[in-house]
């Protein structure tokens, strides 16, 4: 466990807290808790059994609360909008594809944990000394939130976070615009000290850092709309991979991440008036050029 504040640790997941493992909180006040629970028993270890009171999870996905059934005596907290996908599998699907493709999906890896409360934006939970500010920050999930400690400026940003891979919303229950406002939601707060769930402790250009993670959002939907002075199909984008760069294994897996990306950035920008859909191709709208009736 890595101190961060006289209250606050890291607790630092196999491989650097990147996915499928993450980064994560023990806050050691009155109520001994830990926002977010990591993924795989080996992220537990430097916990040496304590005994936890609350977990505060960030978000549904499993690589943030695949733990959280090693604390069968905890209470579990999150909010309203993820916790269905917490407490059904089904849900959890749901929220990942929607009715798109269900094909091939294993069900038997997704863990459900109970949920004992369900918070909303801004209120406060005192864990003693401690006093967290729930920042809800959706984008990356509908329900995902970022807590802060005033009185230390320290924020956990969950996966707000600052990957250069980032950021991250290749899911049906994505959305940009969210996450755009998020990401300015946290530069306001202007925290001394970021706590990444795969980046780890940020205490240095924090302010440089959410602005270079806001831009890659604008440097792909550039990327799209430049692909896009030919026409082409979904299919065809995707395999041009603006937003990741590069297919990691399973290719199937981030073959279907890479185009509910691009359908998130197709929306935005047939509603910005920037594209057209003339059946299954999309084109760039050049400036000076009106069509009637595509959107
Ligand atoms: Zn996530
Ligand atoms: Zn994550």
């Amino acid at each position: 466990m890595l101190k961060i504040s006289n209250k606050f640790y890291l607790i630092e997941g196999p491989n650097h807290g990147q996915y499928p493992y993450s980064n994560f909180l023990f806050i050691d006040d009155q109520i001994q808790t830990l926002i977010d629970t990591g993924w795989g028993r080996e992220s537990l270890k430097s916990l040496d059994n304590k005994t936890i009171d609350l977990i505060i999870n960030s978000h549904f996905h499993l690589d943030h609360r695949g733990n959280n059934k090693a604390f069968p005596n905890a209470h579990v907290w999150i909010h309203r909008l993820d916790a269905a996908a917490v407490k059904s599998r089904e849900s959890f699907v749901d929220y990942y594809v929607g009715n798109f493709s269900k094909e091939g999906v294993d069900l038997s890896n997704i863990s459900e944990s109970p949920v004992h409360r369900e918070f909303e934006n801004n209120e406060l939970i005192c864990l003693g000394e401690v006093e967290l500010q729930v920042i809800h920050t959706p984008g990356h999930t509908p329900g995902h939130c970022a807590f802060f400690w005033k009185e230390e400026k320290i924020l956990y940003a969950g996966d707000i976070d600052l990957s250069r891979s980032g950021p991250f919303y290749g899911t049906m229950a994505s959305n940009i615009e969210d996450f755009i406002a998020s990401i300015k939601k946290l530069k306001e707060l202007d925290p001394e000290v970021f706590i990444s769930a795969h980046e780890g402790v940020i205490k240095e250009d924090i302010q440089g850092g959410l602005d270079r993670y806001l831009s890659n959002i604008y440097d792909r939907e550039f990327r799209i709309l430049d692909s896009l002075r030919k026409p082409r199909t979904l299919e065809e984008l995707v395999l041009l991979k603006p937003i990741a760069g590069v297919f990691r294994e399973p290719k199937d897996l981030y073959y279907k991440l890479e185009m509910f990306g691009i359908v998130h950035h197709l929306q935005r920008l047939i509603k910005a008036g920037q594209v057209f859909r003339d059946g299954s191709y999309y084109m760039q709208i050049q400036p000076g050029t009106s069509r009637i009736g595509e959107v």
